[in-house]
């Protein structure tokens, strides 16, 4: 099954991409995470998504396309993904959907998670993530059993750079001037589903599975 998860920033596409995943025994692929595992390590393609990354900006296609399409290319891809942060852009859906069409492929459902930009700011401030794992927190919502620590495996937790509120708005604007028309996008593909992500998110997962099974 090949999942894409549609949504603001903060609207709960990874909380949910990484449940999905587990049940479905499919791999999460974050480009988000990538890109930060990337900038930990300090690689050359680190270093040139940082300067977007830290702006609210997008990566360009170029490089995000380069990083993704490798990673299809790797064996655990065979059964599946969830796609959590990719496409962003119509010329990645598009480039998304011919590297399939070319296997006779296509994406079974896009699941787009809808969360008015109101509680976006609210809770991207309580957000915390893990730079090690990737696991990711709400000191509300979601807090780790040790405050500031990572539950999965042990590491400090971080306000991320661009959760703070104003790189947030920014992050909102290019989402709606660039990644919203991704609705449209898999609306007229014929596998376009909704959620409400502002209900509990076990309830949004309950949602989920029953537009999967
Ligand atoms: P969120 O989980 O809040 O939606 P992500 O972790 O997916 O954020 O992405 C963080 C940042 O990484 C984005 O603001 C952008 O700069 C970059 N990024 C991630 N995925 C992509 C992509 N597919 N295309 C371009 N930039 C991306
Ligand atoms: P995205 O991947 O879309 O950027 P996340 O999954 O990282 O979003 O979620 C953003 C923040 O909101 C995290 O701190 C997460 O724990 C929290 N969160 C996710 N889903 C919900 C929900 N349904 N209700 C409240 N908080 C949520
Ligand atoms: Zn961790």
């Amino acid at each position: 099954m090949k999942i894409v998860m549609l949504g603001a920033p903060g609207a709960g596409k990874g909380t949910q991409a990484k449940q999905i995943a587990k049940k479905f025994d499919i791999p999460h692929i974050s480009t988000g995470d990538i890109f930060r595992a990337n900038i930990k390590n300090n690689t050359e393609l680190g270093k040139k998504a940082k300067e977007f990354m830290d702006q609210g900006m997008l990566v360009p296609d170029s490089l995000t396309l380069e990083l993704i399409m490798d990673r299809f290319a790797q064996p655990d891809c065979e059964n599946g993904y969830v796609l959590d942060g990719f496409p962003r852009t119509i010329p990645q859906a598009e480039a998304l959907t011919k590297a399939l069409a070319e296997k006779g492929e296509n994406i079974d459902f896009a699941i787009n998670v809808e969360v008015p930009d109101e509680s976006i700011v609210r809770r991207m401030s309580g957000r915390r993530a893990c730079l090690s794992c990737g696991a990711t927190y709400h000191i509300k919502y979601n807090a780790p059993v040790k405050e500031g620590i990572c539950d999965t495996c042990g590491s400090e937790l971080v306000l991320r750079e661009d959760d703070k509120p104003e790189t947030v708005l920014k992050r909102l604007s290019v989402y709606h001037d660039q990644t919203q028309p991704l609705i449209d996008y898999y609306n007229r593909e014929g596998v376009l589903r909704e959620v409400d992500g502002t209900k509990d998110m076990n309830d949004v997962f309950q949602d989920i599975l029953a537009i999967l099974c």
